[in-house]
């Protein structure tokens, strides 16, 4: 299988949706973490090809979702100095604040703008030596190792008007915190695959085997996903529990190294907020001393700020699958694509997005 079109072939699909309903005999909850592979499952309605027994729970795999508020009200009193130019990628810029979102801050005056790439701000900064310029540096492990360099390139030439606002979250811990809850329904776990890509697996072993809870390492088209339930469907109802790296065409068990040595060059584990679940122990990235230079919360006084989660959003619940997106009230309704109330409706890897776009309901 070499082309795209091969992993949303009809026949594969089906085939795959046989041989799970032939495996499935017991009832069984799967997560996906990713909100890529949600995008998939809603897109393809591949919940049409599972049997009843089995289903699909959406994990908190967003990056711009469980962006902590904090953060965001932080973004908004950066953008709001008039000597900052802060960038960022594009969807961040219509995620909620307590007081807006930095898209209204833009029209507002503030000087905001989309970048590609952390190296795209690193160029702005050394165009405008003026001003200082603030990258917004938030996601998984797949953003963490990118964002890092920009923090060597800026040391290495020298670049001062440079730093980030860090909001990295990690994957293994977040599994652990749903797999240690008192109510916990997920009897398996379809793992990011982009995530493994730079990270590898290794790490999942031990997660698999604390909690007996088989983990595939799926990738996002639909012969994909369906590869990843096979694997942990067949396991459970095997009663084994171990990491099956079902996306090998792009994963590997060490993942890349050198990304990960540029990673861990600059950032060290820290606790960290998720918007909607609350503090995660060690499940964030925080800027080691050497680099505090290049940290925009030691640059600026960010303090005093008061942040006030909405009472309507239920997004926490839904980011540990608790609920989903039509239980909220104001999903379609007051909350849309075009006037989200809550970060799960930004993003496209959020799943109220999925929801809406999509409407498998
Ligand atoms: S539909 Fe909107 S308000 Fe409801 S949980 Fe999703 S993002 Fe929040």
């Amino acid at each position: 299988m070499k082309y795209i079109d091969e992993y949303r072939d009809i026949n594969v699909v089906t085939a795959l949706s046989k041989r799970i309903h032939e495996v499935a005999k017991h009832s069984w909850n799967i997560m996906e973490i990713c909100g890529g592979q949600t995008h998939s499952i809603m897109k393809y309605n591949l919940t049409s090809f599972l049997p009843p027994k089995i289903s699909l729970i959406h994990g908190p795999g967003c990056p711009v979702c469980v962006t902590p508020l904090e953060k965001i009200d932080k973004a908004l009193a950066l953008a709001s100095n008039s000597r900052v130019i802060f960038t960022s990628f594009g969807d961040m810029l219509r995620v909620p604040g307590s007081q807006g979102d930095l898209l209204k801050a833009k029209a507002n005056g503030a000087d905001v703008r989309t970048v590609y790439s952390p190296l795209d701000a690193l160029k702005i900064a050394t165009d405008n030596l003026s001003k200082e310029i603030v990258f917004f540096a938030i996601g998984f492990e797949t953003t963490a190792p990118v964002n890092a360099l920009s923090v060597i390139q800026a040391q290495k030439q020298n670049i001062k008007n440079y730093s980030v606002l860090s909001s990295h979250v990690l994957v293994p811990p977040a599994m652990e915190l749903i797999l240690s809850s008192p109510d916990n329904r997920v009897n398996a776990f379809l793992a990011a695959g982009h995530v493994c890509t730079v990270m590898g697996y290794r790490q999942y072993h031990s997660i698999a085997a604390r909690y007996k809870t088989p983990i595939a390492i799926t990738g996002f088209e639909p012969v994909d996903v369906l590869q990843g339930i096979l694997s942990v469907v067949t396991q459970l109802e095997n009663n084994t529990a171990l990491v099956k790296n079902e996306y090998a065409r792009i994963v590997t068990e060490e993942g890349n190294e050198n990304a990960q040595e540029t990673l861990w060059r600059v950032f060290e584990t820290s606790d960290q907020t998720w918007r909607g679940i609350g503090t995660i122990p060690k499940s964030g990235l925080r800027i080691r001393k050497e680099f505090q230079a290049y940290d925009a919360e030691l640059k600026f006084d960010l303090t005093g700020i008061k942040s006030t989660e909405s009472a309507n959003c239920i997004a926490g619940q839904i980011l540990q699958g608790k609920l989903k997106p039509y239980q909220c009230n104001e999903f379609g309704k007051a909350c849309t694509p075009e006037n989200p109330k809550g970060a799960p409706m930004v993003s496209h890897e959020g799943a109220c997005s999925a929801y809406f776009r999509f409407q498998n309901i």
